[in-house]
């Protein structure tokens, strides 16, 4: 609106007003009679807000527009028409040869041979061809340009007399021969820092200009790959009859497992209190509706998921899930029923329900393999439970690539039958769980140092005259009064170490002390060549994990003291424990809940969950003692279990660490276009960031630091 026709429409009383439409969320101004506002609105407050509107700043309009200048040094974006691309930089070669083309991409370096001789190189995300310009009016032009500046070339390809290196691809084959070079947008002539160079600019300038950093070739291949282990995924579901379904990115609190982020509204209650949406941790209890409507018997998202667990090494605190869920899946081990075959001997191992969810993931998993890395994953994947896991490997994600096993010292295996039955009989909780590093690795390894960092670690070197009575070297083991059997070999030879720490005789949580150890033993010997593992990929699937837990200490913010679920409050319990579980038994009762282990790192985890609205809410109630509001948060799950849902389980991968491993990158924030600090942080969009008192405000929120000690840069969002 012009600045005169607001005066007229300020001076003239039956002028219309400009106010918010009646729609209090949207920004558009449309025009409404000041008298018919007044009318069709309700309390004398929201008109004085609306009326408000009507300011003399709103009527004036924008201030007068100052013309453009153009950019000092003649260099312009050129816009208009514009020769049209024929071929991606990647598409060109000898094939090619004495055709013109025409491409578009970044120019990447320049020099001058001679007056009538300069080569440039443009670059594309994928690939970069030599340009070779004899016409001085164009190279003049190509020289003036800055480096990132974006340009479209005419040109003739030429096969290239000097041989390219092999294993180079067919456009390192060729050369274009330039015709016609039009500047399609500058860059500026000093840039934060040059993608694509060897010298690597610091870490924090390459997040802070996320964009350029993307021009490098090996992120851009990443998220190419990201994308297309996507495809292949949804494709696959979709064979298999699963539908995808968006769930609600703005959901509900509830007490699951995690902390949230939650989102303030506009819309106090009635009692004038802030409300709040949670980001959602995973789409669990949407798709656990989803199966128990009946509409969607396979259901599955990439999901994008919300956690708000800061500083943890290499994590994210939104991060994507392949997430599915499925009806009807077993209940029970295959075996105990007769079904699901025995197909590469999986009913002996499984030993839970969900075989469809297992069946489903690996078929997904090799199908993925065979199409990104070309390999044929044979078999059915290990199975290994939970308590297996931790007495052998200290984990409930072990390293399969590579032994070194952490035992209870029970299974030491000199000890004789004095030993053992002490060691049976012994009532206490704990026990001592020992490694073995052999001679050849110790050597290159500093003991000391690894023992030093940990003061619940001991360790022995083993010699000559220690190999049958090492045990006594140890403050940990010499109050057992063990005595070898000297007639058995010996578990150890000189030049081994004897690691030693105590734990708990029924292991808890996600490592042992020895386990962690036995993976920076492992990492050291792979930095100093004393180790390679296997290329293989080793899948794992840990089962029958505890069902409830004291040991998390991520869920201790909710469980203040009470047992918390290991996976999450919908977990069923393995058929074979639930009359221990209905009897109170809690500590021992196993789970059906399965994760999927790749190389040491966990890439997904799922279960057949309760479809029993009582036992649901016993569990609830009883065992995990959420006291009325938390169990207001799970009335419409609850609700929907009672309307008839059939049994159903499913699983989530986290899909940025398959695809950062598909990728073979360090982290997962190079597969991810715009990832977030360690702390939380985008240093790009600089969130998060102060809002004014102002806007708080409006969502019925304070600030609990004083107003006069927080200015907010209004342009820029932070707090200063
Ligand atoms: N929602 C679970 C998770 O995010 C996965 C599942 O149980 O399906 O770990």
């Amino acid at each position: 609106m012009s600045a005169s026709r607001a005066s007229r429409a300020l001076a003239n009383a039956n002028a219309y007003a400009y106010a918010r439409s009646t729609c209090p969320r949207c920004a558009f101004l449309r025009p409404i009679r000041a008298s018919n506002t007044l009318r069709a609105t309700g309390s004398k407050g929201s008109q004085q807000r609306r009326l408000n509107l009507t300011s003399a700043a709103t009527l004036a309009g924008p201030r007068p527009v100052t013309p453009h200048k153009e950019r000092e040094g003649g260099l312009r974006a050129h816009h208009g028409p514009r020769a049209t691309i024929t071929h991606d930089i990647s598409e060109l070669s000898t094939q090619l040869e004495g055709e013109k083309v025409v491409v578009g991409g970044w120019l990447f370096s320049q020099r001058r041979a001679s007056e009538s001789l300069h080569f440039f190189t443009l670059r594309s995300s994928s690939s970069s061809v030599q340009l070779v310009s004899r016409l001085k009016s164009n190279s003049e032009e190509l020289m003036k340009y800055p480096l990132e500046s974006v340009v479209l070339v005419e040109g003739i390809v030429r096969t290239r007399k000097q041989k390219a290196k092999s294993g180079s691809s067919a456009v390192d084959e060729i050369e274009l021969e330039v015709e016609n070079v039009t500047l399609l947008n500058p860059a500026d002539t000093v840039l934060p820092f040059y993608p694509n160079r060897p010298e690597v600019a610091n870490e924090d300038l390459r997040a802070q200009h996320r964009y350029l950093d993307l021009r490098r070739q090996d992120l851009a291949e990443n998220l190419k790959l990201r994308s297309k282990v996507a495809q292949i995924i949804r494709c696959y579901l979709h064979d298999q009859g699963f539908t995808e379904v968006e769930t609600p990115i703005l959901l509900n609190s509830s007490p699951e497992g995690a902390r949230e982020f939650l989102v303030p509204t506009r819309s106090p209650n009635a009692l004038g209190q802030p409300t709040f949406y949670a980001l959602p941790q995973s789409p669990q209890q949407p798709k656990q509706l989803l199966i128990s409507s009946g509409a969607i018997p396979k259901y599955f998202q990439l999901a994008r998921c919300f956690r708000d667990e800061d500083g943890r090494k290499d994590r994210q605190p939104e991060f994507t899930q392949v997430d599915l869920e499925m009806a009807f899946v077993e209940g029970s081990a295959p075996t105990a029923q007769g079904g699901g075959g025995d197909e590469g001997g999986m009913r002996s191992t499984w030993g839970i329900g969900g075989r469809q969810i297992r069946e489903v993931i690996e078929g997904m998993v090799k199908k993925i393999w065979k199409e990104v890395k070309g390999e044929e994953l044979e078999g059915w994947f290990r199975v290994m439970p939970y308590d297996v896991a931790m007495d052998v490997y200290g984990s409930d994600k072990p390293d399969t690539r590579f032994e070194m096993y952490t035992l209870p010292i029970g299974y030491y295996p000199s000890l004789s039958d004095n030993d053992l039955d002490k060691i049976l009989l012994d009532q206490s909780p704990y026990t001592v769980e020992f490694m073995i590093t052999p001679a050849a690795q110790a050597k290159g390894l500093d003991i000391a140092s690894f023992a030093g960092n940990n003061s619940f670690i001991d360790y022995v070197r083993i010699n000559e005259s220690n190999t049958h009575s090492w045990q006594n070297d140890s403050v940990l083991t010499k109050p057992m009064g063990l005595e070898m059997d000297t007639s058995m070999p010996g578990g150890v030879k000189p030049g081994d170490v004897v690691w030693l720490s105590r734990r708990k005789k029924i292991a808890e949580g996600g490592w042992t002390h020895l386990g962690r150890l036995r993976v920076q033993i492992m990492e050291s010997q792979v930095a100093k060549g004393l180790m390679t593992l296997p290329v293989q990929p080793h899948f794992l699937w840990i089962t029958q994990f505890p069902l409830f837990t004291l040991a998390d200490e991520d869920k201790s913010f909710l469980a203040h003291g009470r047992y918390s679920s290991t996976h999450h409050p919908f977990t069923a319990p393995m058929w074979e424990d639930l009359k221990d579980l209905k009897e109170g038994k809690v500590q021992g009762v196993r789970g059906q809940h399965y994760d999927l282990v790749l190389d040491g790192q966990e890439v997904g985890g799922g279960s057949v969950r309760i479809h029993d609205v009582e036992l649901q809410e016993w569990v609830m109630k009883e065992v995990l003692q959420l006291d009325r509001g938390e169990m207001a948060r799970f009335d419409h799950l609850l609700k929907a279990l009672r309307c008839g849902a059939p049994p159903h389980g499913g699983i989530a991968l986290g899909f940025d660490r398959l695809v950062a491993i598909l990728a073979g990158a360090k982290s997962i924030r190079d597969v991810i276009a715009f990832p977030k600090t360690g702390s939380g942080i985008d240093p790009v969009f600089r969130s998060p960031s102060v809002s004014s008192d102002e806007v708080l405000k409006e969502y019925a929120l304070t600030s609990l630091k004083q107003t006069e000690n927080l200015t907010v840069k209004k342009d820029e969002g932070e707090a200063v």
